[in-house]
This record gives structure tokens, C-alpha cells and sequence, in this order.
């Protein structure tokens, strides 16, 4: 059996999700006629405390239409320079919606400045394009954002008269870390982008959820970016599944990053970042990490990263695998040197 490490993209579906899938009841969603489309989206808003909710194909699509119904043509964006929004979805924004990113670093745990933010807002003048969203995103790079942060961001946006986005991509892994309901969380936002295809482990999808009228846009964006999807409920059933069973279980992907971290740092071969949710990153002491990951895949065990190493824990990889990886990292530097 594959330790698959890459990414907690690589979830299998759970039993209980084929079972659903294989159960649903489902209709032309484009016509708003499939029962399982509409029961998630009204599942997803509820938990989120917002009005709607819009099941799409991914997390990226769930950015791409946030930006298209905050922006229009000419209009700016305030986004971390690492963030997936800007650096991972293809220019999205820029190319479908002639909407500038303003790009700045992220603080060391996630946060996006607001001092630094504040001097990027642009002031009203035929120079400039007009700035009219922020965008966070919690996990950053697994790093949970504080929740007066979450507070404090959002007050500035509504000073500011700017709109707030959250990629909550890994959103519930912030709220299993934080050991709140996730409106703690969404309660922040106008909108929040949600994968179900991480670690809640559904095949396909992301849900993005704001209001009514944000989400009426939003699916106008959609179906002209070709995301109108018919039968959709045989998907949208593994993403109700997701949403109700697979929450709580985040927690033992945390647990079982939390012992790699630790077991790793005993082994002194690598600094590790401190552990807060799903996802470790570890860098090797001497040389990079390309033989070591080579040696791993040998034994079927997958990771990423050329210098430092992330190692993102899942449902599928149990806390015996961990024990097996580390098992063969210590094999790897005991031969090795
Ligand atoms: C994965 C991810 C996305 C995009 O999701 P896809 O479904 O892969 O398009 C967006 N933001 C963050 C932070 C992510 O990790």
C-alpha cells in the first residue's frame, strides 16, 4: 500500500460517501432541479451562517467566481504574495476579470499585515485602480489564523469600505485546531470558499457561500465559465457526507502531524516548523531533500518539496503509517551518512 504524504488532495472517498453516491437522488441542476446540489448548499450556508451557498467544481473555480462577484473590470484585490488565490490559480482573476491583484507577504504565521494592507489601499484617483476586496486565507500553508485577527481584519475592511473573502480552503482544519464552531470563523467574511475535496475527503468539489445577492453573481460567473453541472447530486452527495461525518476526524490529522513533527525533530536531521494543523514542514539539516524523497517513493511512501519537505496528513494515512515513515526516514540517514 501507497503512504500518499503529497497532499490531503489525494483522500479516497469514504464507504458512507459511496454508499451516498450510490443512493442519490439527482436532476438537472443548472434548471436548480437536483435534491442532493440543493440539500448541500443548504447544509453548507446553514453551517456557515451565511444565506448561500454555491456548490462548484473546485477550489479554484470557488476563488475565481468570489473575485468576479466582489470585482469588476478595473477593480483591485489585496492578497497574500503566496497566497493560492494570487500565486496557484493561473492568473484567473487578472485574465477573466481584469481584476489587479496587490500582492503582499505574508506575515510568518499566516497573517496578511493590516498596517502594511492600509498603505495599499488606494485612495480614490484616476491613477489608481479602485481597491475593493481583501482576501485571507486560514490554514495558511497550515497555520491557523487568530480569531481577534479575524476580527480586526474584518472591522478595517468595513472602515475601509472594502469586502472580505476568506479561501477557507482548509477553513474547518482552522476550526478542529481552534476547537470552535466554524461561524467563529465565516462570521468574519462576506464570503468563504470551502474545499470538500481535502481533507474532508469527498472526490470532487469546494462550496462557496456568502450572500444571497453575492451568490446569485456567483452563478451567473459559473455557468458561463462552463462550472453548470447537470446530475451534479451524484458529486454534491459525497460533499454532504463530508461536511456532516468527516469534521470532527480532522483531529486525527492533526495528531498524527503533530507525532511526525516531533518524531522527525528527535531524529536531528531536520528543523521542523512548529505543528499547528495537518501539514509539517520539515528541513533537512545538510543537502535537500531530492535522494530522500527518491529513497521514500522506492518504498512507497510520496512526498513533496525539493529543499524543505511538507508532509500533509489525511484520513487515509492512519497513525501506523507514521510510525512506518518515520521508520524509514531514520533507515534513509542511518545508511546514508
Ligand atoms: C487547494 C487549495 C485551493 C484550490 O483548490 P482546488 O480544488 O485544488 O482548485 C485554494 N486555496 C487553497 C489554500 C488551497 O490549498
Amino acid at each position: 500500500m501507497i503512504i500518499d504524504l503529497r497532499s490531503d488532495t489525494v483522500t479516497r472517498p469514504t464507504a458512507a460517501m459511496h454508499e451516498a453516491i450510490a443512493k442519490s437522488e439527482v436532476g438537472d441542476d443548472v434548471y436548480g432541479d437536483d435534491p442532493t446540489v440543493n440539500r448541500l448548499e443548504d447544509l453548507a450556508a446553514k453551517m456557515m451562517g451565511k444565506e448561500s451557498s454555491l456548490f462548484v467544481s473546485s477550489g479554484t473555480q470557488s476563488n475565481l467566481l468570489a473575485l468576479l462577484s466582489h470585482c469588476e473590470r478595473g477593480d483591485e484585490y489585496i492578497v497574500g504574495q503566496q497566497a493560492h488565490t494570487y500565486k496557484y490559480e493561473g492568473g484567473g482573476a487578472a485574465v477573466l476579470g481584469s481584476i489587479q491583484p496587490q500582492p503582499l507577504d505574508f506575515e510568518a504565521d499566516g497573517r496578511l499585515d493590516l498596517n502594511k494592507v492600509a498603505e495599499a489601499v488606494k485612495v480614490d484617483d484616476i491613477h489608481f485602480a479602485k481597491t475593493r476586496l481583501l482576501c485571507l486565507e486560514n490554514t495558511q500553508g497550515g497555520k491557523v489564523l487568530p480569531l481577534d485577527y479575524l476580527k480586526e481584519a474584518s472591522d478595517f475592511a468595513k472602515e475601509r469600505g472594502l469586502a472580505i473573502h476568506l479561501d477557507g480552503a482548509r477553513a474547518f482544519n482552522a476550526a478542529v485546531k481552534l476547537n470552535v464552531p466554524i461561524t467563529e470563523i465565516s462570521q468574519h467574511f462576506d464570503s468563504v470558499s470551502i474545499c470538500l475535496s481535502k481533507g474532508l475527503g469527498a472526490p470532487v468539489g469546494s462550496v462557496l457561500n456568502g450572500s444571497e445577492e453575492l451568490i446569485r453573481k456567483a452563478r451567473r460567473w459559473r455557468k458561463m465559465l462552463g462550472g453548470g453541472m447537470r446530475q451534479a447530486g451524484i458529486l454534491a452527495a459525497a460533499g454532504i457526507v463530508a461536511l456532516e461525518q468527516q469534521v470532527k476526524p480532522l483531529a486525527e490529522d492533526h495528531k498524527n502531524a503533530e507525532l511526525l513533527g516531533s518524531l522527525l525533530l528527535e531524529m536531528n536531521e531536520f528543523s521542523v516548523d512548529p505543528v499547528q494543523t495537518n501539514m509539517v514542514f520539515a528541513t533537512p539539516v545538510k543537502g535537500d531533500s531530492a535522494a530522500l524523497a527518491e529513497y521514500l517513493k522506492e518504498n512507497n511512501i510520496l512526498i513533496t518539496g525539493s529543499k524543505t519537505v511538507r508532509f500533509v496528513t489525511h484520513h487515509d494515512v492512519s497513525q501506523e503509517a507514521i510510525y512506518t515513515v518515520v521508520e524509514k526516514i531514520r533507515h534513509y540517514y542511518s545508511s546514508s551518512s
